[in-house]
């Protein structure tokens, strides 16, 4: 099988990685260059799109951001999985927030900015703190911003116009703020034939709007509660392949923040914490192939590597321990790699996690050091 994958960073890399034994094979077109290539040696295979769309058997995608004529172009050809709705619900709030609507599942409550009246209405409404994000384009914590108090509208309002004025489509969705207790993620996958597989739920940690550290949680009533959420959502898209629910933990109630049509950075633990992994299982949704198992095999906790080109070798030496590079140019707060960390138990995994602590330095590891 060939599979092309619209993106071509480090969640191409590891599709293709995963991919491997199953004879699978990726090439991923560039969206910044129109490249197709090689992901993980970078390698440009040097042929164009339409070409590429020609000779896979599958198409899909690693992000949401894709130009609606490129995303246009790979669903006439048939290929196209998970569909075209459900990448751009992924990729625009206010698709998203009816998409969520639909299926009937509750997220925080919203309005449409347009105006520094509509601004005004939806304070009115929704009240104080809100959050205000644009529509299109926003990512790890950026095109967001937090309005505290009404007479600070005239310090973002500007900001705002700008936002509103860079694209036609652009819009902003006010959000009511969500004092959550934490948040979780549920990553699935959803087959040709319809069947659904989940993982168990992951508790997320960001630090300044980007996730840092990732634990698999058991919690049967609330897997129970995303599980039902996720079919909801999945079946509304008719999606197929890996879908991921961001979610806010209210006092055991879950609210979607958002939802990822692809592939999710939550869920890399299930490299080493599940039978089969995310990406492998992406690959078997797209391709017709059976759903591998979900199932956990240790409880295993993430930690995103941003900035950074190097870690301590000391790290290779703890039981457990896995450390997964993406090969890219060193910039900063750039995802660069993960720590994928796994023990027999959770009590030991936190064990890990608090040694692991000892190695990596609160600047660029934040998350971690709650272990100290
Ligand atoms: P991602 O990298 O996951 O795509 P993003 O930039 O698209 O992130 P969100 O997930 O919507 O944006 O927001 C980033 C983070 O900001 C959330 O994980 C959460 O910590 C915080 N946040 C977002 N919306 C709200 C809200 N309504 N109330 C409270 N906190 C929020
Ligand atoms: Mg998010």
């Amino acid at each position: 099988m060939q599979v092309l994958v619209l993106g071509a960073g480090q969640l191409a890399r590891m599709m293709a990685l995963a991919g491997t034994p199953l004879n699978i094979e990726i090439h991923a077109f560039d969206v910044t260059t129109g490249n197709i290539v090689q992901p993980i040696t970078g390698q440009v295979i040097g042929q164009g799109l339409a070409l590429a769309i020609d000779q896979a058997d599958v198409i899909t995608a690693e992000f949401e951001h894709i130009p609606d004529d490129i995303l246009e172009q790979c669903a006439q050809s048939g290929k196209l999985l998970p569909n075209q709705t459900a990448i751009k619900a992924g990729g625009n709030r206010q698709r998203e927030k009816a998409l969520l609507k639909q299926a009937a599942v509750n997220s925080a409550q919203y309005a449409i900015v347009q105006s520094r009246d509509d601004l005004l209405t939806a304070i009115e409404t929704i009240g104080l703190p809100m959050v205000l994000k644009s529509a299109l384009g926003g990512y790890d914590g950026k095109g967001q911003w937090r309005l505290k108090q009404a007479q600070d509208i005239d310090h973002i309002w500007p900001e705002l116009q700008d936002c509103l004025a860079s694209s036609a489509q652009q819009t902003i969705i006010a959000e009511q703020f969500i004092a959550f207790d934490r948040e979780v993620s549920l990553i699935g996958a959803r087959g040709q034939d319809g069947s659904i597989v989940t993982y168990p739920l992951t508790e997320n940690v960001h630090t300044n709007g980007v996730l840092s550290l990732s634990t698999s949680l058991d919690d049967l009533a609330l897997q129970q509660q995303a599980e039902s959420i996720f079919r909801a959502v999945a079946e509304q898209l008719d999606y197929v392949g890996v879908l991921a629910l961001e979610f806010f933990d209210v006092n055991g109630q879950l609210l979607v923040n958002e939802i990822a049509p692809r592939v999710h950075n939550s869920g890399h633990w299930t490299q080493q914490g599940a039978e089969t992994c995310q990406f492998e299982n992406h690959l078997r949704a797209v391709c017709g192939l059976p759903l591998g198992s979900t199932q956990l095999i240790r409880p295993t906790a993430m930690i995103n590597v941003l900035g950074l080109d190097s870690l301590p070798d000391a790290l290779l030496a703890m039981e457990g321990c896995h450390v997964h590079w993406y090969g890219k140019q060193k910039r900063p707060g750039r995802k660069m790699g993960h720590i994928n960390i796994s023990a027999d138990y959770s009590g030991e995994l936190q064990r890990r996690l608090a040694r692991l602590s000892q190695l990596l330095d609160k600047e660029n590891f934040p998350a971690l050091h709650k272990y100290d």
